[in-house]
């Protein structure tokens, strides 16, 4: 932004004003030029935020939604927007029938991302003398499970005996979800639980 009478770009805003349309937000600005001293008027203009077509991937789901997003702004691949699903990685932009690195919003007709709030996905097995449960859950990444821990999972109440992490087993200390691989179990006889991971199945086999 320059003055129009001296052309310094040193401009300060006294005040400002915001009026909106059916499709745009206009902005009204008064300003001073702080070299000349000349006070003037500006005006900018943005369209409305619109709903445009998002599909996140997660897993090996995908998820259809819509994003409210401003038709005048630039959107590019790696981009992170905050969906309903949390933020999501623009991870490709569809325009017509080409996918592009990046483009004016209003020229967009989906946009694929990825979750990057994705939950780790666990392994957690209950010794059944013999016979296994063994489910899938998903967990918050910082969730912290440690050998000694009393869970509720399903039908069962459960002491933690070994995690097996990507490096290691440990039956003391604690570990992460984020870097969890497995969880071994075994039922007691308690009524009491630390936490209840049921919530969190995603699947469920059993083993004889
Ligand atoms: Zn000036």
């Amino acid at each position: 932004m320059e003055c129009p009478i001296c052309g310094s770009d040193d401009i300060v805003i006294l005040n400002s004003k915001q009026k909106s349309s059916k499709k745009k937000i206009m902005e009204e600005y008064l300003l001073r030029c702080e070299s000349c001293g000349h006070v003037f008027k500006d005006m900018f203009s943005a369209k409305k935020p619109e709903p445009y077509r998002l599909i996140i991937s997660e897993q090996d789901k995908s998820h259809k939604t819509t994003i409210e997003l401003s038709p005048s702004d630039e959107l590019r691949v790696g981009d992170v927007l905050l969906s309903e699903l949390g933020q999501v990685e623009v991870t490709s932009i569809e325009v017509g029938d080409k996918r592009v690195k990046k483009s004016k919003i209003e020229d967009i007709n989906t946009i694929w991302a990825n979750s990057v709030e994705i939950p780790a996905r666990i392994g957690f097995s209950v010794d059944l003398h013999g016979d296994v449960d063994s489910y899938k859950l998903d967990l918050d990444r910082d969730f912290e499970i440690a050998p000694g821990d009393v869970v509720k999972i399903d039908k069962h109440i459960v002491k933690v005996h070994v995690i097996k992490t990507q490096e290691r087993k440990l039956t003391s200390g604690f570990a992460k979800a984020g870097i969890i691989k497995r969880v071994y179990s075994k039922p007691v006889k308690f009524n009491n639980f630390d936490y209840d991971l049921t919530k969190d199945i995603v699947k469920k086999t059993h083993r004889e």
